[in-house]
């Protein structure tokens, strides 16, 4: 049942109180609840996988897949807070007889209060109820209240049931993760506006992460959103290395842009190259794999009518040539894959090229030369990641395209695929606006912890009243930069 604006205030306040028990609870505790979220979860059996599957279109192994990297990514976040450096604890002790005297000073970081969390159409489990945003925020210490996606409402609410055992059997505070519908944005605008909400993760299109960020930043108390929104992931293709590795680069790039109907984010939906024989050949052979790949029902019709729509606007723009289309014609709800190219004169002249075409598409841009190349990509917005595909001597040579490509993207590739994304802690994702709203931070792995965290430092603090991991005996022995050396002392 849609929530009301009162269902709405009533699980803001509730949020609150929970904040002020839970945000005191030690690593060990918050594990138990994570561990326990993950346990809930894989419990639920195949009911989540039928009804997940019923609600998306996805396959049963993505969606199998797909829980193993929610479960995984839950019991990677109470490893992290069991182990408990992550909150950067920083020491200065005091120097008394120094002139003016040297305070005592201590710094962690903190949890900063209610989250909302808006669910994604793509990924139903791993971006969702219990998605990377809200075990990131429970890890921090942070109450989450989830807006479900109304396209998959079921599987947010087997979800949030386990949710909702493991805070019993942990003995969690009642209203540390509380769980909303609403189709249509009001209930979603009262959640990122009212005074109890603190920060705002978030997975969709350019148009609604962007107005929820401007509503935030509207509030009389402004606050983060961590919008990831759009991204077409450029590859780059070094024209020497083309002429030999052609076919495989095209197998390889033809799977990538249409595997799961190209409804990830970090699909490459725009591929550069220079108009020369080796691309000619490129083109040629991704041509024939995009035949083979057969036409897949998408996430629910808006994301279908919407991945037409684009594809029809993007075909209509001057110079654009159709370079590769699956053999069988696909029914309304789903995506077809198709592939088209325009010469970098075109692209460079017309915006609209450079947007995100949400499905199994990518454009490629013929430069006349190395020059034009770059300037398509000094041309170029915020990207998720940027691919480079070349043999080493060749990428060698183009040192100084690396270093533009560092300021456009969050994750640099070099000879692979953007889709594809490890859940681990050296992990980015994230990248200059409009891949997300705020470059400085991950949606996934373990400093994505850090979207709800803020530092507060100490001054002068009997050792009793401080937080564990400030104490001078280091209870928790936990890593510490204590006067400038890193210990466990
Ligand atoms: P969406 O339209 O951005 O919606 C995502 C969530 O945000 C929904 O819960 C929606 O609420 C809410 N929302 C959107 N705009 C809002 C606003 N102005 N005020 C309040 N709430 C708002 O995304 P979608 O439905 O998942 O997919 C639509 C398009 O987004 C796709 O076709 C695709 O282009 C893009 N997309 C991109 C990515 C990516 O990773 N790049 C991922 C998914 C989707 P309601 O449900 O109540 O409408």
């Amino acid at each position: 049942m849609d929530a009301t604006l009162q269902d709405v205030n009533a699980a803001l306040h509730e949020a609150q109180v929970a904040f002020l028990s839970y945000k005191n609870l030690n690593g060990k505790k918050k594990a138990e609840f994570l561990n326990a979220i993950a346990d809930e979860i894989e419990a639920l059996g195949q009911e989540l996988i039928s009804t997940a599957m019923r609600e998306t279109n996805l396959p049963e192994a993505r969606i199998v897949s797909e829980r193993g990297r929610t479960t995984g990514h839950c019991r990677m976040f109470a490893n992290l807070v069991e182990e408990g450096w992550w909150v950067d604890a920083r020491i200065d002790t005091a120097i008394s007889d120094r002139v003016p005297p040297k305070p005592d000073l201590r710094k962690m970081l903190v949890p900063i209060g209610p989250i909302v969390v808006f669910g994604a159409a793509n990924f139903p489990l791993a971006y969702s109820t219990a998605g990377g945003d809200t075990a990131s925020a429970l890890a921090a210490g942070c109450p989450v209240i989830v807006k479900a996606h109304p396209a998959h409402s079921h599987t947010s609410d087997l979800v949030s049931n386990a949710i909702q055992k493991a805070i019993e059997k942990t003995s969690m505070p009642k209203n540390v993760f509380q769980h909303l519908h609403g189709n249509g944005f009001e209930v979603g605008q009262a959640l990122v506006k009212h005074p109890h909400t603190k920060a705002v993760g978030f997975t969709g299109s350019l148009v609604g992460g962007k107005a929820l960020f401007d509503l935030a930043n509207q509030r009389p108390e402004p606050i983060p959103v961590f919008a990831e929104m759009s991204s077409i992931n450029p590859v780059i293709l070094l024209p020497d290395s083309l002429e030999k590795d052609f076919e495989k680069t095209a197998t390889t790039l033809a799977a990538s842009i249409t595997v799961g109907v190209g409804q990830f984010c970090t699909n490459p939906g725009l591929i550069i190259g220079v108009d020369n024989e080796g691309l000619k050949k490129f083109i040629s052979k991704l041509s024939e794999e995009f035949k083979k790949v057969l036409p897949g029902t998408m996430l629910h019709q808006g994301i279908a009518d919407n991945y037409h729509k684009r594809v029809v606007q993007t075909l209509a723009q001057q110079g654009i040539k159709v370079e590769g289309e699956s053999a069988q014609k696909g029914e309304n709800n789903q995506g077809q894959p198709l592939a088209a190219s325009v010469p970098a004169s075109e692209f460079l002249k017309n915006h609209l090229l450079a947007e995100e075409v949400f499905g199994p598409f990518s454009l490629i841009v013929k430069c006349k030369d190395l020059a034009e190349l770059h300037s398509v990509i000094n041309n170029g917005k915020g990207q998720l990641t940027s691919t480079v595909i070349g043999r080493d001597k060749e990428i060698a040579k183009h040192k100084n395209l690396l270093n533009i490509l560092v300021e456009k993207a969050g994750r640099l590739i070099i000879n692979g695929v953007p889709t594809g994304v490890e859940v681990v802690p050296a992990q980015n994702h994230g990248g200059p606006y409009p891949a997300t709203t705020d470059s400085r931070f991950t949606a996934v792995g373990t400093d994505a912890i850090k979207r709800f965290v803020r530092p507060v430092a100490f001054q002068n603090f009997p050792d009793s009243l401080l937080p564990d991991e400030l104490k001078e005996s280091n209870p928790l022995k936990i890593w510490r930069y204590r006067n400038s050396e890193w210990g466990k002392s």
